[in-house]
């Protein structure tokens, strides 16, 4: 390994992006006063995956060197978190499924099942575990790559536990008795109002911040606690010095798929959905049972596509005939039998190809288990570094160990 004078005589750098929580190159990216750095020759790295940052590039980098590198290609780390609903429905997809696969063509993702954040209302938590792995069987299924995103489940790095005592010391209770949701959750389950929904914002702060999240996709209705996301991790940098990024809202427009019973948005709990993984026959099953346009009662009324939620979810599987679909329904040339029919056929191919991925993956029984523990032994090592420097800046005092002092 070069060290600080052979390295200045090595030709041509060649920018490499790499980790910011990195042993060696930490004390430089402080001194710099950013979280990303510099490049170095790409052979010289003893270990630099893209998507663990937690690398050690075993490199004495020289400051000047840093400052003239380019980071700006450096992807931005993002973290989302999803309570864990077993199954994924066509909801889920088209939604929030989607829109995490194709930001992994551009961002560090880290995807996290938060079965902590699930205590705060779960009655039971004797499905917990199924529903863990049925949901992220779906989302591997679904294209979310665990060679491109770190996979894990939030109480699997309990780092996350420490985070939360940690913000939860310098978050006024103030500012979480005014979050929305949580008078909100206090209204639906006013017989279980815990500590965990009051310190909800808390350990979602601490999710994010724990792995240094910068971007967090989030609907509109979620802008608020974001906001207040910020707000802990500017208090806490402001208090001790900069450890955490600000996390950004990338702001998504989810689509809101409305549920076969023509009410409520589609969710298992309204038990108006179709499950992604769903055979063609359960999918015709579930689109039969699916309310039509309340005004045509009879094959022979026009019918009024606007106000059918099968038309609706024509307009995201049957795309190429949306138009042609609304027209037949308007001059009652085509009835409603026929029309799910249609639809349950458009469904069912938009996802065979993720229903024979998830055949594949079912029949790995370690698979998902694997995925979950690689990913967790990835997080835990983001984790580790951001817990040691967050005290340390603390200036919590240091625990020794009783080798290094005694004889
Ligand atoms: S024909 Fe299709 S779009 Fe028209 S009301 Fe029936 S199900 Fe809805």
């Amino acid at each position: 390994m070069p060290n600080c004078a052979q390295y200045d005589k090595l030709p041509s750098l060649q920018p490499l992006l790499f980790n910011p929580c990195c042993y060696t190159c930490q004390d430089y990216t402080w001194a710099l006063g950013k979280k990303e750095i510099a490049a170095v020759k790409p052979e010289l790295v003893v270990f630099s995956d893209r998507n663990s940052r937690n690398f050690q590039c075993g490199l004495p980098l020289s400051c000047s060197y840093m400052l003239n590198f380019d980071n700006t290609q450096m992807a931005k780390r993002v973290f989302s978190g999803f309570r864990p609903t077993g199954k994924q429905h066509i909801g889920n997809y088209l939604g929030t499924i989607q829109n995490c696969v194709s930001l992994q063509a551009d961002y560090d993702c880290v995807y996290c099942v938060v079965d902590i954040h699930a205590l705060t209302t779960l009655e039971s938590t004797e499905a917990l575990q199924e529903d863990v792995y049925e949901m992220v069987l779906d989302w591997l299924a679904a294209g979310i790559d665990p060679q491109k995103s770190i996979i894990f489940v939030q109480s699997h790095v309990p780092q996350v536990e420490e985070l939360h005592t940690l913000f939860s010391m310098l978050t006024p209770l103030s500012w979480l008795l005014r979050v929305p949701t949580f008078k909100e959750k206090v209204k639906m389950q006013p017989q279980n109002v815990n500590y965990g929904l009051v310190g909800y914002p808390v350990l979602m702060t601490a999710d994010i911040a724990l792995y240094k999240g910068e971007v967090v996709p989030v609907g509109e209705d979620q802008l608020p606690h974001l906001e207040l996301a910020r707000e802990i991790v500017r208090r806490f940098n402001s208090l001790y010095g900069f450890v955490f990024p600000e996390p950004q809202a990338k702001l998504t427009s989810f689509p809101l798929v409305a549920g076969l019973d023509g009410v409520q948005k589609m969710s298992k709990s309204y038990n108006n959905h179709i499950e992604i993984a769903a055979s063609p026959e359960e999918i015709m099953t579930r689109v039969r049972t699916g309310f039509t346009d309340p005004a045509r009662r009879y094959r022979s009324d026009p019918g009024h596509p606007e106000a059918c939620n099968i038309f609706a979810l024509h307009k995201f599987f049957t795309p190429a005939r949306v138009e042609e679909i609304a027209s037949e329904c308007r001059h009652a040339s085509i009835g409603c039998v026929d029309c799910k029919k249609i639809l349950a056929r458009s469904i069912s191919s938009a996802l065979e190809p993720f229903r024979e991925k998830r055949a594949v993956f079912v029949a790995k029984p370690n698979y998902v288990t694997e995925v979950l523990a690689e990913g967790a032994n990835r997080a835990q090592a983001i984790a580790e570094e951001t817990i040691k420097e967050a005290k340390e800046k603390m200036k919590l005092p240091r625990r020794v160990n009783l080798g290094d002092i005694r004889e």
